[in-house]
C-alpha cells in the first residue's frame, strides 16, 4: 500500500506488466478485441432491455419488441445487421432504436481504450469487465432510475475476485474500495436525508460506488466522487441554462407524482418503504424484476430519484401483500433491532441491515401536519449512476494522462495518491 515510483502509470497494485501477446500478433488481436468489444456490445442490449423488466437474458432469443419476429442470425450481427436492414425490422418494418448500435460501438471503442491503456496485460481482463457492467448500468438508470442489484452485487463479486492475481494488498485495496465507496455513500443517503429532507441519492448508488471500489481500490474513489460530482454539476447547469431543465423531467417510464401512502391506495409495487418481514434476511442481491410491473401491464412504476435501485427486502410476497400489510405509511427509519424481545441472533442480524440497507424513506413527515410530502422529480433531478460510471471510466482510462496534464494537488486528489 505504499506509494512507489511509476505507480500513478498502472493499476493500483498492478504486477503483470509483460504483454501477453507478441508484437507480431498485435493487429490480429486488437481486431479480434474490436468484435469481441462488439458482440459483447449486442448482448449488453439484450442486458439493458430485459434485466429492468425482470426478464431471462438467454431466453427466448432476440426478437423484434413490435411483432415478435424471432431474429436469425443474420440479423444479430452487431452494427452490420443494423446497417444493412435500414435500421428497420425485417418483418413488421418497425424502426429500430439506435440506442443498439451505440451501445455495439460504444462496448467496441471502450473496449480498445482499455486495450491502449492497459496493453496485453492481466489488467485489461477487469477492465473489459468493468466496462460490461457499467455500460448496462447506465443505460438502465437513465432509462428507468434504477440500477438492478443483479448486476451490481455480482459485479462487486466480480471485482474482488479479478483482484486476487494482483496478491494479497491489492485484494485488501479492493474490499477497502467497496467497503468505503459504500459506507461513503451510506452515510452521505442519510445525511442527505436527514439535512435535505429528502432523498438525496438514490439506494443503487451505493452499490455502484462499492463496485467501482471494488475494482479500481479505494485510491480512485475520491476521483470517482470529485469528477462525478463535478461534470454532473456543469452539465445539469448548462442544460438548465439552455433547455430550462436537466434532464429528463420525469423518469421515462414512471409516474410523475408519488401519491403520499395513506391518503390514496398505493401501487402493489410502491411498497418501496415496507419493512423487511421479521427474520427477513438481509438480501442486497435481490432480482429487480420481482416487484417492478412491467409496463406493459398497464400500472405504472413508481417514480424512483437519482438511480435508486429497488427496495431491499421487498420480496414478491411483500410486494404483493403490500395493500393489506401496510397500513401505516413508513416514513422514517425505523431501528428494528432496538425492539424488545428479539433473540440474540436475529437482532444480531438486524443491526447491519438496518444501518447499512434499510431504504432512506423518499421524504420524512412533516412535523406540524403529519403529512408526507410529496416527491415530484424537479427540474435538475438527473440520475447519478451514469456520472459515476463516467468518472470510474476516466480514472481508470485517463488516470496517468490526467495526473499529468492537471495540477499537483488535483492530480494526487485523482490518483488517490497518499
Ligand atoms: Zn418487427
Amino acid at each position: 500500500m505504499l506509494s512507489s515510483p511509476g505507480r500513478e502509470a498502472r493499476m493500483p497494485g498492478s504486477v503483470t506488466d509483460f504483454s501477453l501477446v507478441p508484437g507480431w500478433a498485435g493487429p490480429l488481436f486488437t481486431a479480434f478485441l474490436l468484435v469481441l468489444g462488439l458482440c459483447i456490445g449486442s448482448f449488453l442490449n439484450v442486458v439493458i432491455a430485459r434485466v429492468p423488466e425482470g426478464l431471462s437474458i438467454v431466453r427466448p432469443g432476440s426478437r423484434c419488441p413490435r411483432c415478435g419476429h424471432v431474429l436469425s442470425w443474420y440479423e444479430n450481427i452487431p452494427v452490420l445487421s443494423w446497417l444493412a436492414l435500414r435500421a428497420r425490422c425485417r418483418s413488421c418494418h418497425a424502426p429500430i432504436s439506435p440506442r443498439y448500435v451505440l451501445v455495439e460501438l460504444l462496448t467496441g471503442l471502450l473496449f480498445l481504450a482499455c486495450l491502449r491503456r492497459f496493453g496485453w496485460t492481466y489488467e485489461l481482463f477487469p477492465a473489459l469487465v468493468l466496462v460490461s457492467l457499467l455500460i448496462p448500468l447506465t443505460f438502465i438508470d437513465l432509462a428507468h432510475w434504477i440500477l438492478p442489484f443483479s448486476l451490481t452485487v455480482p459485479g462487486i463479486a466480480a471485482g474482488l475476485v479479478l483482484a486476487v492475481p494482483r496478491g494479497a494488498d491489492a485484494v485488501v485495496d479492493a474490499t477497502l474500495g467497496a467497503v468505503i465507496g459504500f459506507l461513503a455513500f451510506r452515510l452521505m443517503e442519510y445525511v442527505g436525508w436527514k439535512v435535505f429532507r429528502k432523498e438525496a441519492l438514490g439506494g443503487g448508488d451505493k452499490f455502484l460506488v462499492a463496485l467501482l471500489g471494488a475494482f479500481l481500490s479505494w485510491r480512485a474513489l475520491l476521483g470517482i466522487l470529485f469528477l462525478s460530482s463535478l461534470q454532473g454539476a456543469v452539465v445539469g447547469i448548462a442544460m438548465l441554462g439552455l433547455t430550462g431543465r436537466a434532464g429528463p423531467s420525469t423518469p421515462p417510464d414512471a409516474k410523475p407524482v408519488k401519491t403520499p401512502e395513506g391518503v390514496a391506495p398505493p401501487p402493489p409495487e410502491a411498497s418501496g418503504v415496507t419493512p423487511p418481514e421479521e427474520g427477513a434476511a438481509p438480501a442486497p442481491a435481490h432480482p429487480p424484476g420481482d416487484e417492478r410491473v412491467t409496463p406493459h401491464e398497464g400500472a405504472a412504476p413508481p417514480a424512483i430519484p437519482l438511480g435508486d435501485a429497488p427496495p431491499v427486502g421487498v420480496g414478491a410476497t411483500a410486494a404483493g401483500a403490500a395493500n393489506t400489510e401496510e397500513s401505516e405509511p413508513e416514513s422514517t427509519m425505523t431501528w428494528e433491532f432496538t425492539r424488545p424481545g428479539i433473540p440474540l441472533w436475529k437482532r444480531a442480524l438486524l443491526v447491519p441491515w438496518c444501518l447499512l440497507f434499510q431504504p432512506i424513506p423518499d421524504a420524512p413527515m412533516d412535523d406540524e401536519t403529519g403529512e408526507e410530502e410529496e416527491w415530484v422529480p424537479g427540474p435538475t433531478n438527473i440520475p447519478f449512476g451514469p456520472w459515476l460510471a463516467l468518472a470510474g471510466l476516466e480514472v481508470m482510462l485517463l488516470g496517468p494522462w490526467l495526473a499529468r496534464v492537471l495540477p499537483m494537488d488535483i492530480a494526487m486528489l485523482l490518483g488517490g495518491a497518499p
